[in-house]
């Protein structure tokens, strides 16, 4: 006996009431795509099997199907990990003014390039600049798309088929392939590497100025830390030998700190006002790293460069988007106001008052009725303030095979993030917003 003949047809199913109920969410074509992809596998299975799924269970099957396939795979996550600038999990979580700026500038139309006096074109660069300007005392500033393309424009328009002096303590690679050589090259510019691994001093980059360097580049080391036997000159005395061969001196920040990190118990992390003070001619850094904004490159520096960076070829493969310019102004006004650290989520994590997360855990642990608190180090992450650690309380659950339960975490959704330690699955309040937690106690709680 053929099989194959027990099984329904796809306009049968598309008759059911579950069926109908279905194409109105996802359409026609989809709706019978799946139900043929469903019916197909049963098909291929039919010779081995003697019983055949009900018409409500092949229904059942494509509706999980057109689940699977409308899902974005791109979604928001619960971090519990305690690790601040996660670069797997997007990085920095913005402010609400932050979020309803960018979503503001792109529901509608908006003043992208808008001149709204003289009801001419104007220029998108403009945006952020003021802000920038006033906030880092710099002449003047361009945002690109990140801070990896904010150093190829910088070398490709200043030092093309020219050296470019940098310590070979700071050759760097930054994730995701990101190298300063290989930046370099891309850029055309030539490589002076001076020092060593681990020391360089002034006499180093003296020796390497000649009149054909465009520029000394400073990277700053956001992810490793160079302990023990190790020296670097100071910024100033650097910036002021390059300036007497008059060459160029380039910092790439990397995180680029506006607050002093030091103010909670972190190490010193290099701030842009700071460079800019010492006289770097360009300062370069991530929008979304401690600056706490969305992904950005940003560029502060002397007025003549910036303008040569802006009509750069590159600048308009790398310029930046709206939301990006909307949501980067909204985060550097609430620095201009004097209140990121109580706004910008990156620093009101850093800022959290160990108390409070301590209370956090004890709330958790008695809504959960489960687990201990314990204390642990929350981490900055994210290419700044390498092995640098807050101290915290976290929710530690016992569970026999912990793997297995992250696994189970992740497919939740929002799916949660969390970390083990010691066989233990660890969940730490201080990545965890207000907003989010009812979200996350009740999304463990299913779990548990
Ligand atoms: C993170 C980092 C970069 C790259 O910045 P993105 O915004 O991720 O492109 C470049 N240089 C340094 C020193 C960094 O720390």
């Amino acid at each position: 006996m053929n099989n194959s003949r027990l099984i329904p047809s796809v306009d049968h199913l598309l008759r059911t009431p579950i069926l109908s109920k279905l194409e109105i969410e996802y359409g026609h074509a989809l709706v019978v795509e799946s139900v043929r992809s469903v019916l197909d596998e049963i098909r291929a299975h039919a010779r081995f099997e003697r019983v055949f799924p009900s018409d409500e269970a092949i229904c059942k099957l494509a509706e999980q199907k057109l689940k699977n396939q409308t899902q974005p795979t791109l979604m928001s996550a619960i971090n519990a990990t305690g690790v601040i600038l996660h670069t797997n999990l997007g990085r920095a979580p913005l402010s609400t003014a932050a979020t309803n700026a960018m979503s503001e500038v792109s529901s509608g139309y908006s003043t992208l390039e808008f001149d709204l006096d003289k009801g001419l074109r104007g220029s998108r660069s403009m945006h952020a600049s003021e802000l920038l300007k006033k906030i880092t005392g710099a002449e003047d500033a361009f945002v690109v798309n990140n801070n990896a393309a904010a150093v190829l424009l910088c070398l490709s328009a200043l030092a093309k088929h020219r050296g470019v002096v940098i310590s070979r303590s700071q050759l760097i690679e930054i994730g995701g392939g990101f190298r300063i050589p290989e930046v370099m090259k891309q850029s055309g510019a030539k490589l002076v590497e001076v020092g060593t691994t681990n020391r360089v001093n002034l006499a180093d980059y003296e020796e390497a100025l000649t009149n054909g360097t465009a520029m000394v580049m400073r990277a700053h080391s956001s992810n490793f830390k160079i302990v023990g036997f190790a020296e670097e000159p100071d910024l100033l005395e650097i910036i002021g030998l390059t300036h007497q061969h008059g060459s160029l001196f380039i910092d790439d920040l990397g995180s680029g700190a506006l607050l002093d990190t030091s103010k909670f118990g972190l190490a010193r992390e290099p701030m842009v006002q700071e460079s800019i003070r010492l006289g770097a001619d360009l300062v370069c850094f991530s929008g979304d790293k401690l600056l706490g904004g969305p992904q950005a490159g940003v560029i502060v520096g002397k007025a003549t460069l910036i303008d040569k960076l802006k009509k750069h070829p590159l600048a308009r493969a790398v310029r930046a988007d709206k939301t990006c310019l909307a949501g980067l102004s909204a985060t550097l006004i609430h620095y201009l106001k004097g209140e990121a650290e109580q706004k910008v989520p990156v620093w009101r994590m850093i800022a959290m008052p160990l108390e409070e997360i301590h209370i956090k855990a004890q709330r958790w642990q008695s809504v959960l009725g489960i687990g201990e608190v314990i204390e642990s180090r929350s981490t900055i992450g994210g290419g700044s303030l390498p092995e640098e650690t807050l101290p915290t309380y976290v929710l530690a659950l016992h569970v026999s095979q912990p793997n297995n339960f992250l696994r189970i975490l992740r497919k939740i959704n929002p799916p949660i993030i969390a970390r083990v330690q010691n066989d233990k699955i660890l969940f730490d309040p201080r990545t965890i917003s207000d907003m989010e937690d009812s979200m996350f106690l009740s999304r463990l709680k299913s779990v548990l």
